[in-house]
């Protein structure tokens, strides 16, 4: 599709999961200080979801600037015993603007159902922050040729009702795909984000069409020009090539065109 041919503004985020400590404090603000200067005219959201421990920190030091924070997590309810747990009215004091839910390794590793992943998702626009809501197949489920399926029937059960352009973003996150260095071909991406897209318009009409579709799973800097072009690709969830400000940055350009 090329740049000028963008509808929708991209988000690029980067999720560090269980990575980083204080002194990655430099590499985010690497993204920022390189975000000020050559990428002056911003054609894209950046944003990053550190570790819980980072966000107030991060926060302190980069905010207000052309980074965006988000969590990785958060709990459906307000407040409460729930130990261990953070509500994402808790985010958003931290400074995050967004929050990650149902990430496949949260589904794999906690047992989270579309259920909870909606609940969170409604949780976040409670706390008025956004819900980038993750759904993806399996390896077994792609073998079997059910990969519509699946996504088609998560993100009916994961999305909430009252989500709009502006509060949800949806992830399509092939969990094969995730951490292994291996990704679909561009008509897979094509295809499973132009079914995404046909769902999003059915469930939220006009709105539908509007709302961002992110591709996540091994994206790299020598891969995301090719992601990018794809149509109903609206920007990039990265995993491990986000931890280092040069990677994250150079696929952060191929979604601005600099
Ligand atoms: C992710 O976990 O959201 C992800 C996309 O990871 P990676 O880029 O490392 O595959």
């Amino acid at each position: 599709m090329g740049i000028a041919g963008r509808k929708i503004r991209p988000l690029v985020a980067g999720n560090w999961k269980m990575n980083g400590d204080k002194a990655s404090l430099a590499e985010a603000e690497a993204v920022r200080d390189a975000l000020l200067g050559p990428f002056a005219s911003l054609a894209a959201d950046v944003m990053i979801a550190p570790p819980v421990t980072l966000l107030a920190g991060f926060a302190a030091a980069l905010g207000g600037g052309p980074v965006l924070l988000a969590g990785q997590d958060c709990h459906p309810r307000p407040c409460g015993a729930h130990t261990g747990d953070i509500a994402a009215e808790m985010l958003k004091e931290s400074g995050a603007s967004a929050v990650i839910v149902g990430h496949s390794e949260r589904r794999a590793d906690h047992g989270e159902t579309n259920a909870e992943v909606r609940a969170k998702a409604e949780a976040a626009h409670r706390a008025g922050i956004g819900a980038i809501v993750c759904i993806g197949e399996t390896k077994d489920e792609r073998i079997a040729g059910l990969t519509l399926d699946v996504v088609r029937r998560q993100l009916k059960e994961s999305m909430p009702e009252i989500s709009t352009a502006a509060n949800t973003v949806l992830a399509y996150e092939p969990v094969w795909a995730i951490g292994t260095g291996l990704t679909p071909t561009a008509e897979d991406v094509k295809d499973v984000h132009a079914a995404i897209r046909d769902v999003l318009v059915d469930l939220f009409g006009m709105e539908g069409d509007k709302m961002r579709i992110l591709y996540g799973g091994s994206v790299k800097p020598d891969n995301a020009a090719v992601l990018m072009a794809v149509e109903n690709v609206d920007g990039a969830l990265v995993g491990g090539a986000s931890l280092k400000a040069s990677d994250f940055l150079a696929i952060v350009r191929t979604y601005v065109g600099e």
